[in-house]
């Protein structure tokens, strides 16, 4: 098969045996903005779960999406990730520049009859039924489209994807009746997320995704694009989403700015204990590599299994918004 996923080999480690791969985790910031406590939620639990696999730990900044990017996010995260004394492994990678391997995989789908151009536009699909993923496509464009503009859609069946998340327990979406065909490359011209990200882990070889519940309804979509590609499929582990003691999702407009950079190490405490990790009450005034030891030793996911929300109290902030 002419699949782009001969790619797959690259970040895969031989260890001995020649069936194991190396245990690779990942942490995949969108640079948006500062980190937040949700985003370090997924950090710390993606880190020490690597860490106690003994595999690596992979940084990648997800900036395919410029419009929504804000300047220095990228330096303001990583600078952050420093200070709460996060080790990753080899470079950081940046998902700008993998367009070369993205628009490979676009066209291997339009080359196997999977992927087709879309000339709707906006206004074409404002009618059309909308399901909690956002709008059903409903297929216009399947057997064609003579239009000049067009984004880039993935056929998708009525065949439910299923998977079983580690914390979450089993999955299943049907994707036709859920999202429609959903678009790869937009009518921008820029590449959606979805194909994005299937691409960057498969090329960085990665086992295992955990990252927070909001993302679990896009798993399966990614998971659509893995088998067609002919990828690997990685393990997946959605840690509960941090909400506020009203149970709103953490965000900027409900008290959850940027995490602070003085008070490391109670904030890496915070998160622990948000975590289920129950961190002795005087880790919070250590150094943060003692935090990161004790954490090493004791780390335990298990006790997430099930929830899909925590509520969280009081977390030290940044005392002015670093953005
Ligand atoms: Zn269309």
């Amino acid at each position: 098969m002419n699949s782009p996923s001969a790619s797959s080999e690259i970040g895969t480690i031989a260890t001995g045996n020649s069936d194991s791969v190396k245990y690779t985790g990942r942490f995949a910031p969108s640079p948006t903005g500062p980190l937040h406590f949700g985003s370090l939620l997924a950090a710390v639990a993606s880190y020490l779960r690597a860490r106690s696999q003994d595999g690596r730990w992979l940084v990648r900044v997800e900036d395919i999406d410029p419009p929504r990017e804000t300047p220095g996010a990228i330096e303001v995260i990583l600078a952050a990730l420093e200070k709460y004394g996060f080790e990753w492994d080899g470079e950081i990678a940046y998902q700008s520049q993998s367009r070369a391997a993205h628009d490979e995989a676009v066209q291997f789908l339009l080359r196997e009859g999977n992927a087709y151009h879309c000339g709707c536009s906006r206004r074409d699909l404002a009618d059309v039924p909308r399901g909690p993923l956002g709008i059903i496509y409903p297929g216009y464009c399947r057997d064609g489209c003579d239009a000049e503009d067009t984004a880039i859609r993935v056929r998708t069946t009525d065949t439910p994807v299923r998977f079983v998340d580690y914390l979450q327990g089993p999955q299943v979406q049907s994707l036709q009746r859920e999202s429609g065909d959903f678009v790869i490359r937009r009518r921008d011209g820029l590449i959606a997320y979805h194909l994005a990200v299937a691409v960057d882990d498969n090329l960085q070889g990665v086992t295992e995704i955990v990252r927070g519940s909001d993302l679990l309804d896009s798993t399966p979509r990614q998971i659509w694009l893995q088998r067609l590609l002919g990828y690997s499929q990685p393990a997946y582990a959605h840690i509960p989403v941090a909400v506020n003691v009203k149970g709103q999702k953490l965000s900027k407009s409900h008290g959850a700015g940027a995490i602070s950079l003085e008070d490391t190490s109670a904030t890496l405490a915070a998160a622990l204990g948000v975590l289920g990790q129950r961190p002795p009450k005087e880790l919070g005034s250590l150094p943060v590599a003692d935090i990161w030891a004790w954490s090493r030793e004791n780390w335990n996911m298990e006790v997430l299994r099930g929830q899909s929300a925590i509520k969280v109290g009081h977390i030290p902030q940044a005392r002015a918004e670093t953005l």
